[in-house]
């Protein structure tokens, strides 16, 4: 069988959306294609005086909308191919949850482990140096943020240094991700893993949806099994345990831990940031076989490191009926053609992991509008809640307690804002794609329904827009 790469999976889930669809076959072209794309090759210096040459891509899928959003990845493993496929899959994701941006995704070819802290930041500065220079970053051009590899830190430095090169009054938007005290937002950090957990509750409610699979609906109790304990992992493992599910297995480098009463993620992530692995917790057995996660015993399973990890060759080992992609592009498209036709359930990173662009999307907002959500109104709410309760008092002599006040006017503060905006873009989304598979009598899966739902967005907006000049 021909290999396939990575951005020839994603071309072949828009073809199979595409047949679904009454779609003029040049603006179908046109949303397939990559619109630019720059390779970089750049000298830094190491501590130890050597000069080593760092390679790395942007890719800028869709310019339908502007700016282009994406993350940038710190992998030994990246190429250009891998950076135009996560780029088209962040352009379809971003219209799946109506984020007004076009794809765009970023990668630097390097082991982040490999690096001292200085020389990380010579590298973040020199890349974001040569992006600027080849227009390849800014508010209304560009904005990367936190993925595979990297974090805020990383996306502080790149702020400070487009600041720099720019003056732009406008520069804290030409990244997201950032520390709260560099212009990020609250609730950015979680979002994704707190996306994919909002998700996974609302899914469990489609009724319909789970009788044909023959599964109870509810997410109380159901058993999850989880690869990759990074930001999106331990985040999306936090949430689920706290909305009532078991997290009963959790795989990294070093190995697999699982408790079938299920793991509390706090206290393991906390023995992992100070021990450097899984291994000797005392609250679960381990094993060295980190892929046995792929046949654990469990409800759902959840890829949540790096692409191409469930693939024909393991697929048949799952003994999980929903697979959550929180990852992008964990299951290669031979598996999941495969597993869809025996009846396991794929909720497809295009639409699952679009809590982290999401909440960018927030921060952008909030980084152009120079003020903090939730800052004119906070006051004036909680004054409208007094008066209200006030009324009630002297109308009827109901008198509320503080705490019940309380309990009636929840904080309008960023974080809770945030959240709340997060859990609606996920429910409201999810019903999109779930009514589309109905729709269809259950003949698609939730990626052809997920990237239809995109499709169509993109596709009106090239229609309506009309194509340049
Ligand atoms: P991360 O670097 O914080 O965490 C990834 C973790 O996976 C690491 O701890 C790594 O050790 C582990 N890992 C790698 N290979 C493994 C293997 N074979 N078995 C077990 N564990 C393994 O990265 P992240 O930000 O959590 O991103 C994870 C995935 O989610 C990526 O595909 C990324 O593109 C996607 N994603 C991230 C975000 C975000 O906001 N960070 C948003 C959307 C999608």
């Amino acid at each position: 069988m021909k290999h396939c790469s990575f951005f020839e999976q994603v071309d072949k889930y828009v073809n199979d959306a595409a047949i679904h669809m009454n779609i003029n076959e040049g603006i179908l072209n046109q949303i397939k294609q990559n619109n630019a794309i720059v390779h970089l090759c750049f000298p830094i210096k190491k501590d130890n005086g050597e000069v080593e040459i760092i390679e790395a891509w942007r890719a800028q899928h869709s310019h339908h909308r502007s700016p282009c959003k994406g993350g940038i990845r710190f992998a030994p493993i990246s190429d250009e191919d891998e950076v135009k496929a996560l780029a088209a899959l962040m352009s379809y994701k971003c219209a799946i949850v109506d984020v007004p941006f076009g794809g765009g995704k970023g990668a630097v070819k390097i082991d982040p482990k490999n690096y001292s802290e200085s020389e990380l930041q010579r590298i973040v500065r020199r890349l974001t140096f040569e992006l600027y220079q080849k227009n390849f970053i800014g508010p209304g051009i560009d904005v990367p943020a936190p993925d595979y590899g990297t974090s805020s830190k990383e996306m502080a430095w790149i702020a400070d240094t487009f600041h720099s090169l720019s003056n732009d009054l406008n520069s804290a938007a030409s990244v997201t991700g950032k520390p709260v005290t560099q212009g990020g937002i609250r609730g950015r950090t979680e979002a994704t893993g707190l996306g994919v957990a909002y998700a996974l509750r609302e899914f469990f409610k489609s009724e319909n949806y789970l009788k044909n699979y023959k599964i109870k609906s509810g997410l109380k109790d159901k058993t999850i099994a989880l690869q990759g304990f990074g930001n999106v992992g331990y985040y999306s493992a936090l949430f689920l345990s706290k909305f009532g599910a078991k997290v009963v297995a959790i795989s990294e480098f070093e190995g697999m831990i699982s408790n079938p009463e299920g793991l509390d993620i706090e206290e393991l992530k906390k023995y992992r940031d100070e021990s450097g692995s899984l291994e000797g917790y005392k609250n679960g057995s381990f094993t060295s076989d980190r892929d046995g996660i792929f046949s654990f015993e469990c409800d759902v399973l959840i890829p949540a490191a790096l692409e191409s990890q469930i693939h024909t060759e393991n697929m048949k080992d799952i003994k999980a009926k929903v697979i959550a992609e929180a990852a992008n592009g964990p299951v290669t498209y031979d598996a999941s053609k495969w597993l869809f036709k025996n009846n396991v359930i794929i909720i497809p990173d295009v639409y699952l992991n679009a809590g982290g662009v999401t909440v960018s999307y927030f921060e952008w907002i909030k980084n152009l509008s120079h003020i903090r959500f939730g800052r004119m109104e906070y006051r004036h709410n909680q004054k409208n809640v007094q008066n209200v309760t006030n009324l009630l008092a002297q109308k009827s002599g109901i008198k509320l307690t503080e705490d019940e006040i309380n309990n009636v006017y929840e904080e309008a503060d960023e974080k809770n804002l945030v959240h709340s905006g997060l859990e609606e873009t996920m429910i409201r989304s999810l019903h999109q794609i779930v009514e589309l598979c109905e729709s269809k009598d259950y003949e698609i899966d939730l990626r052809t329904a997920a990237f239809i739902n995109a499709i169509e967005k993109i596709e009106l907006s090239y229609v309506e827009g009309g194509i340049f000049p």
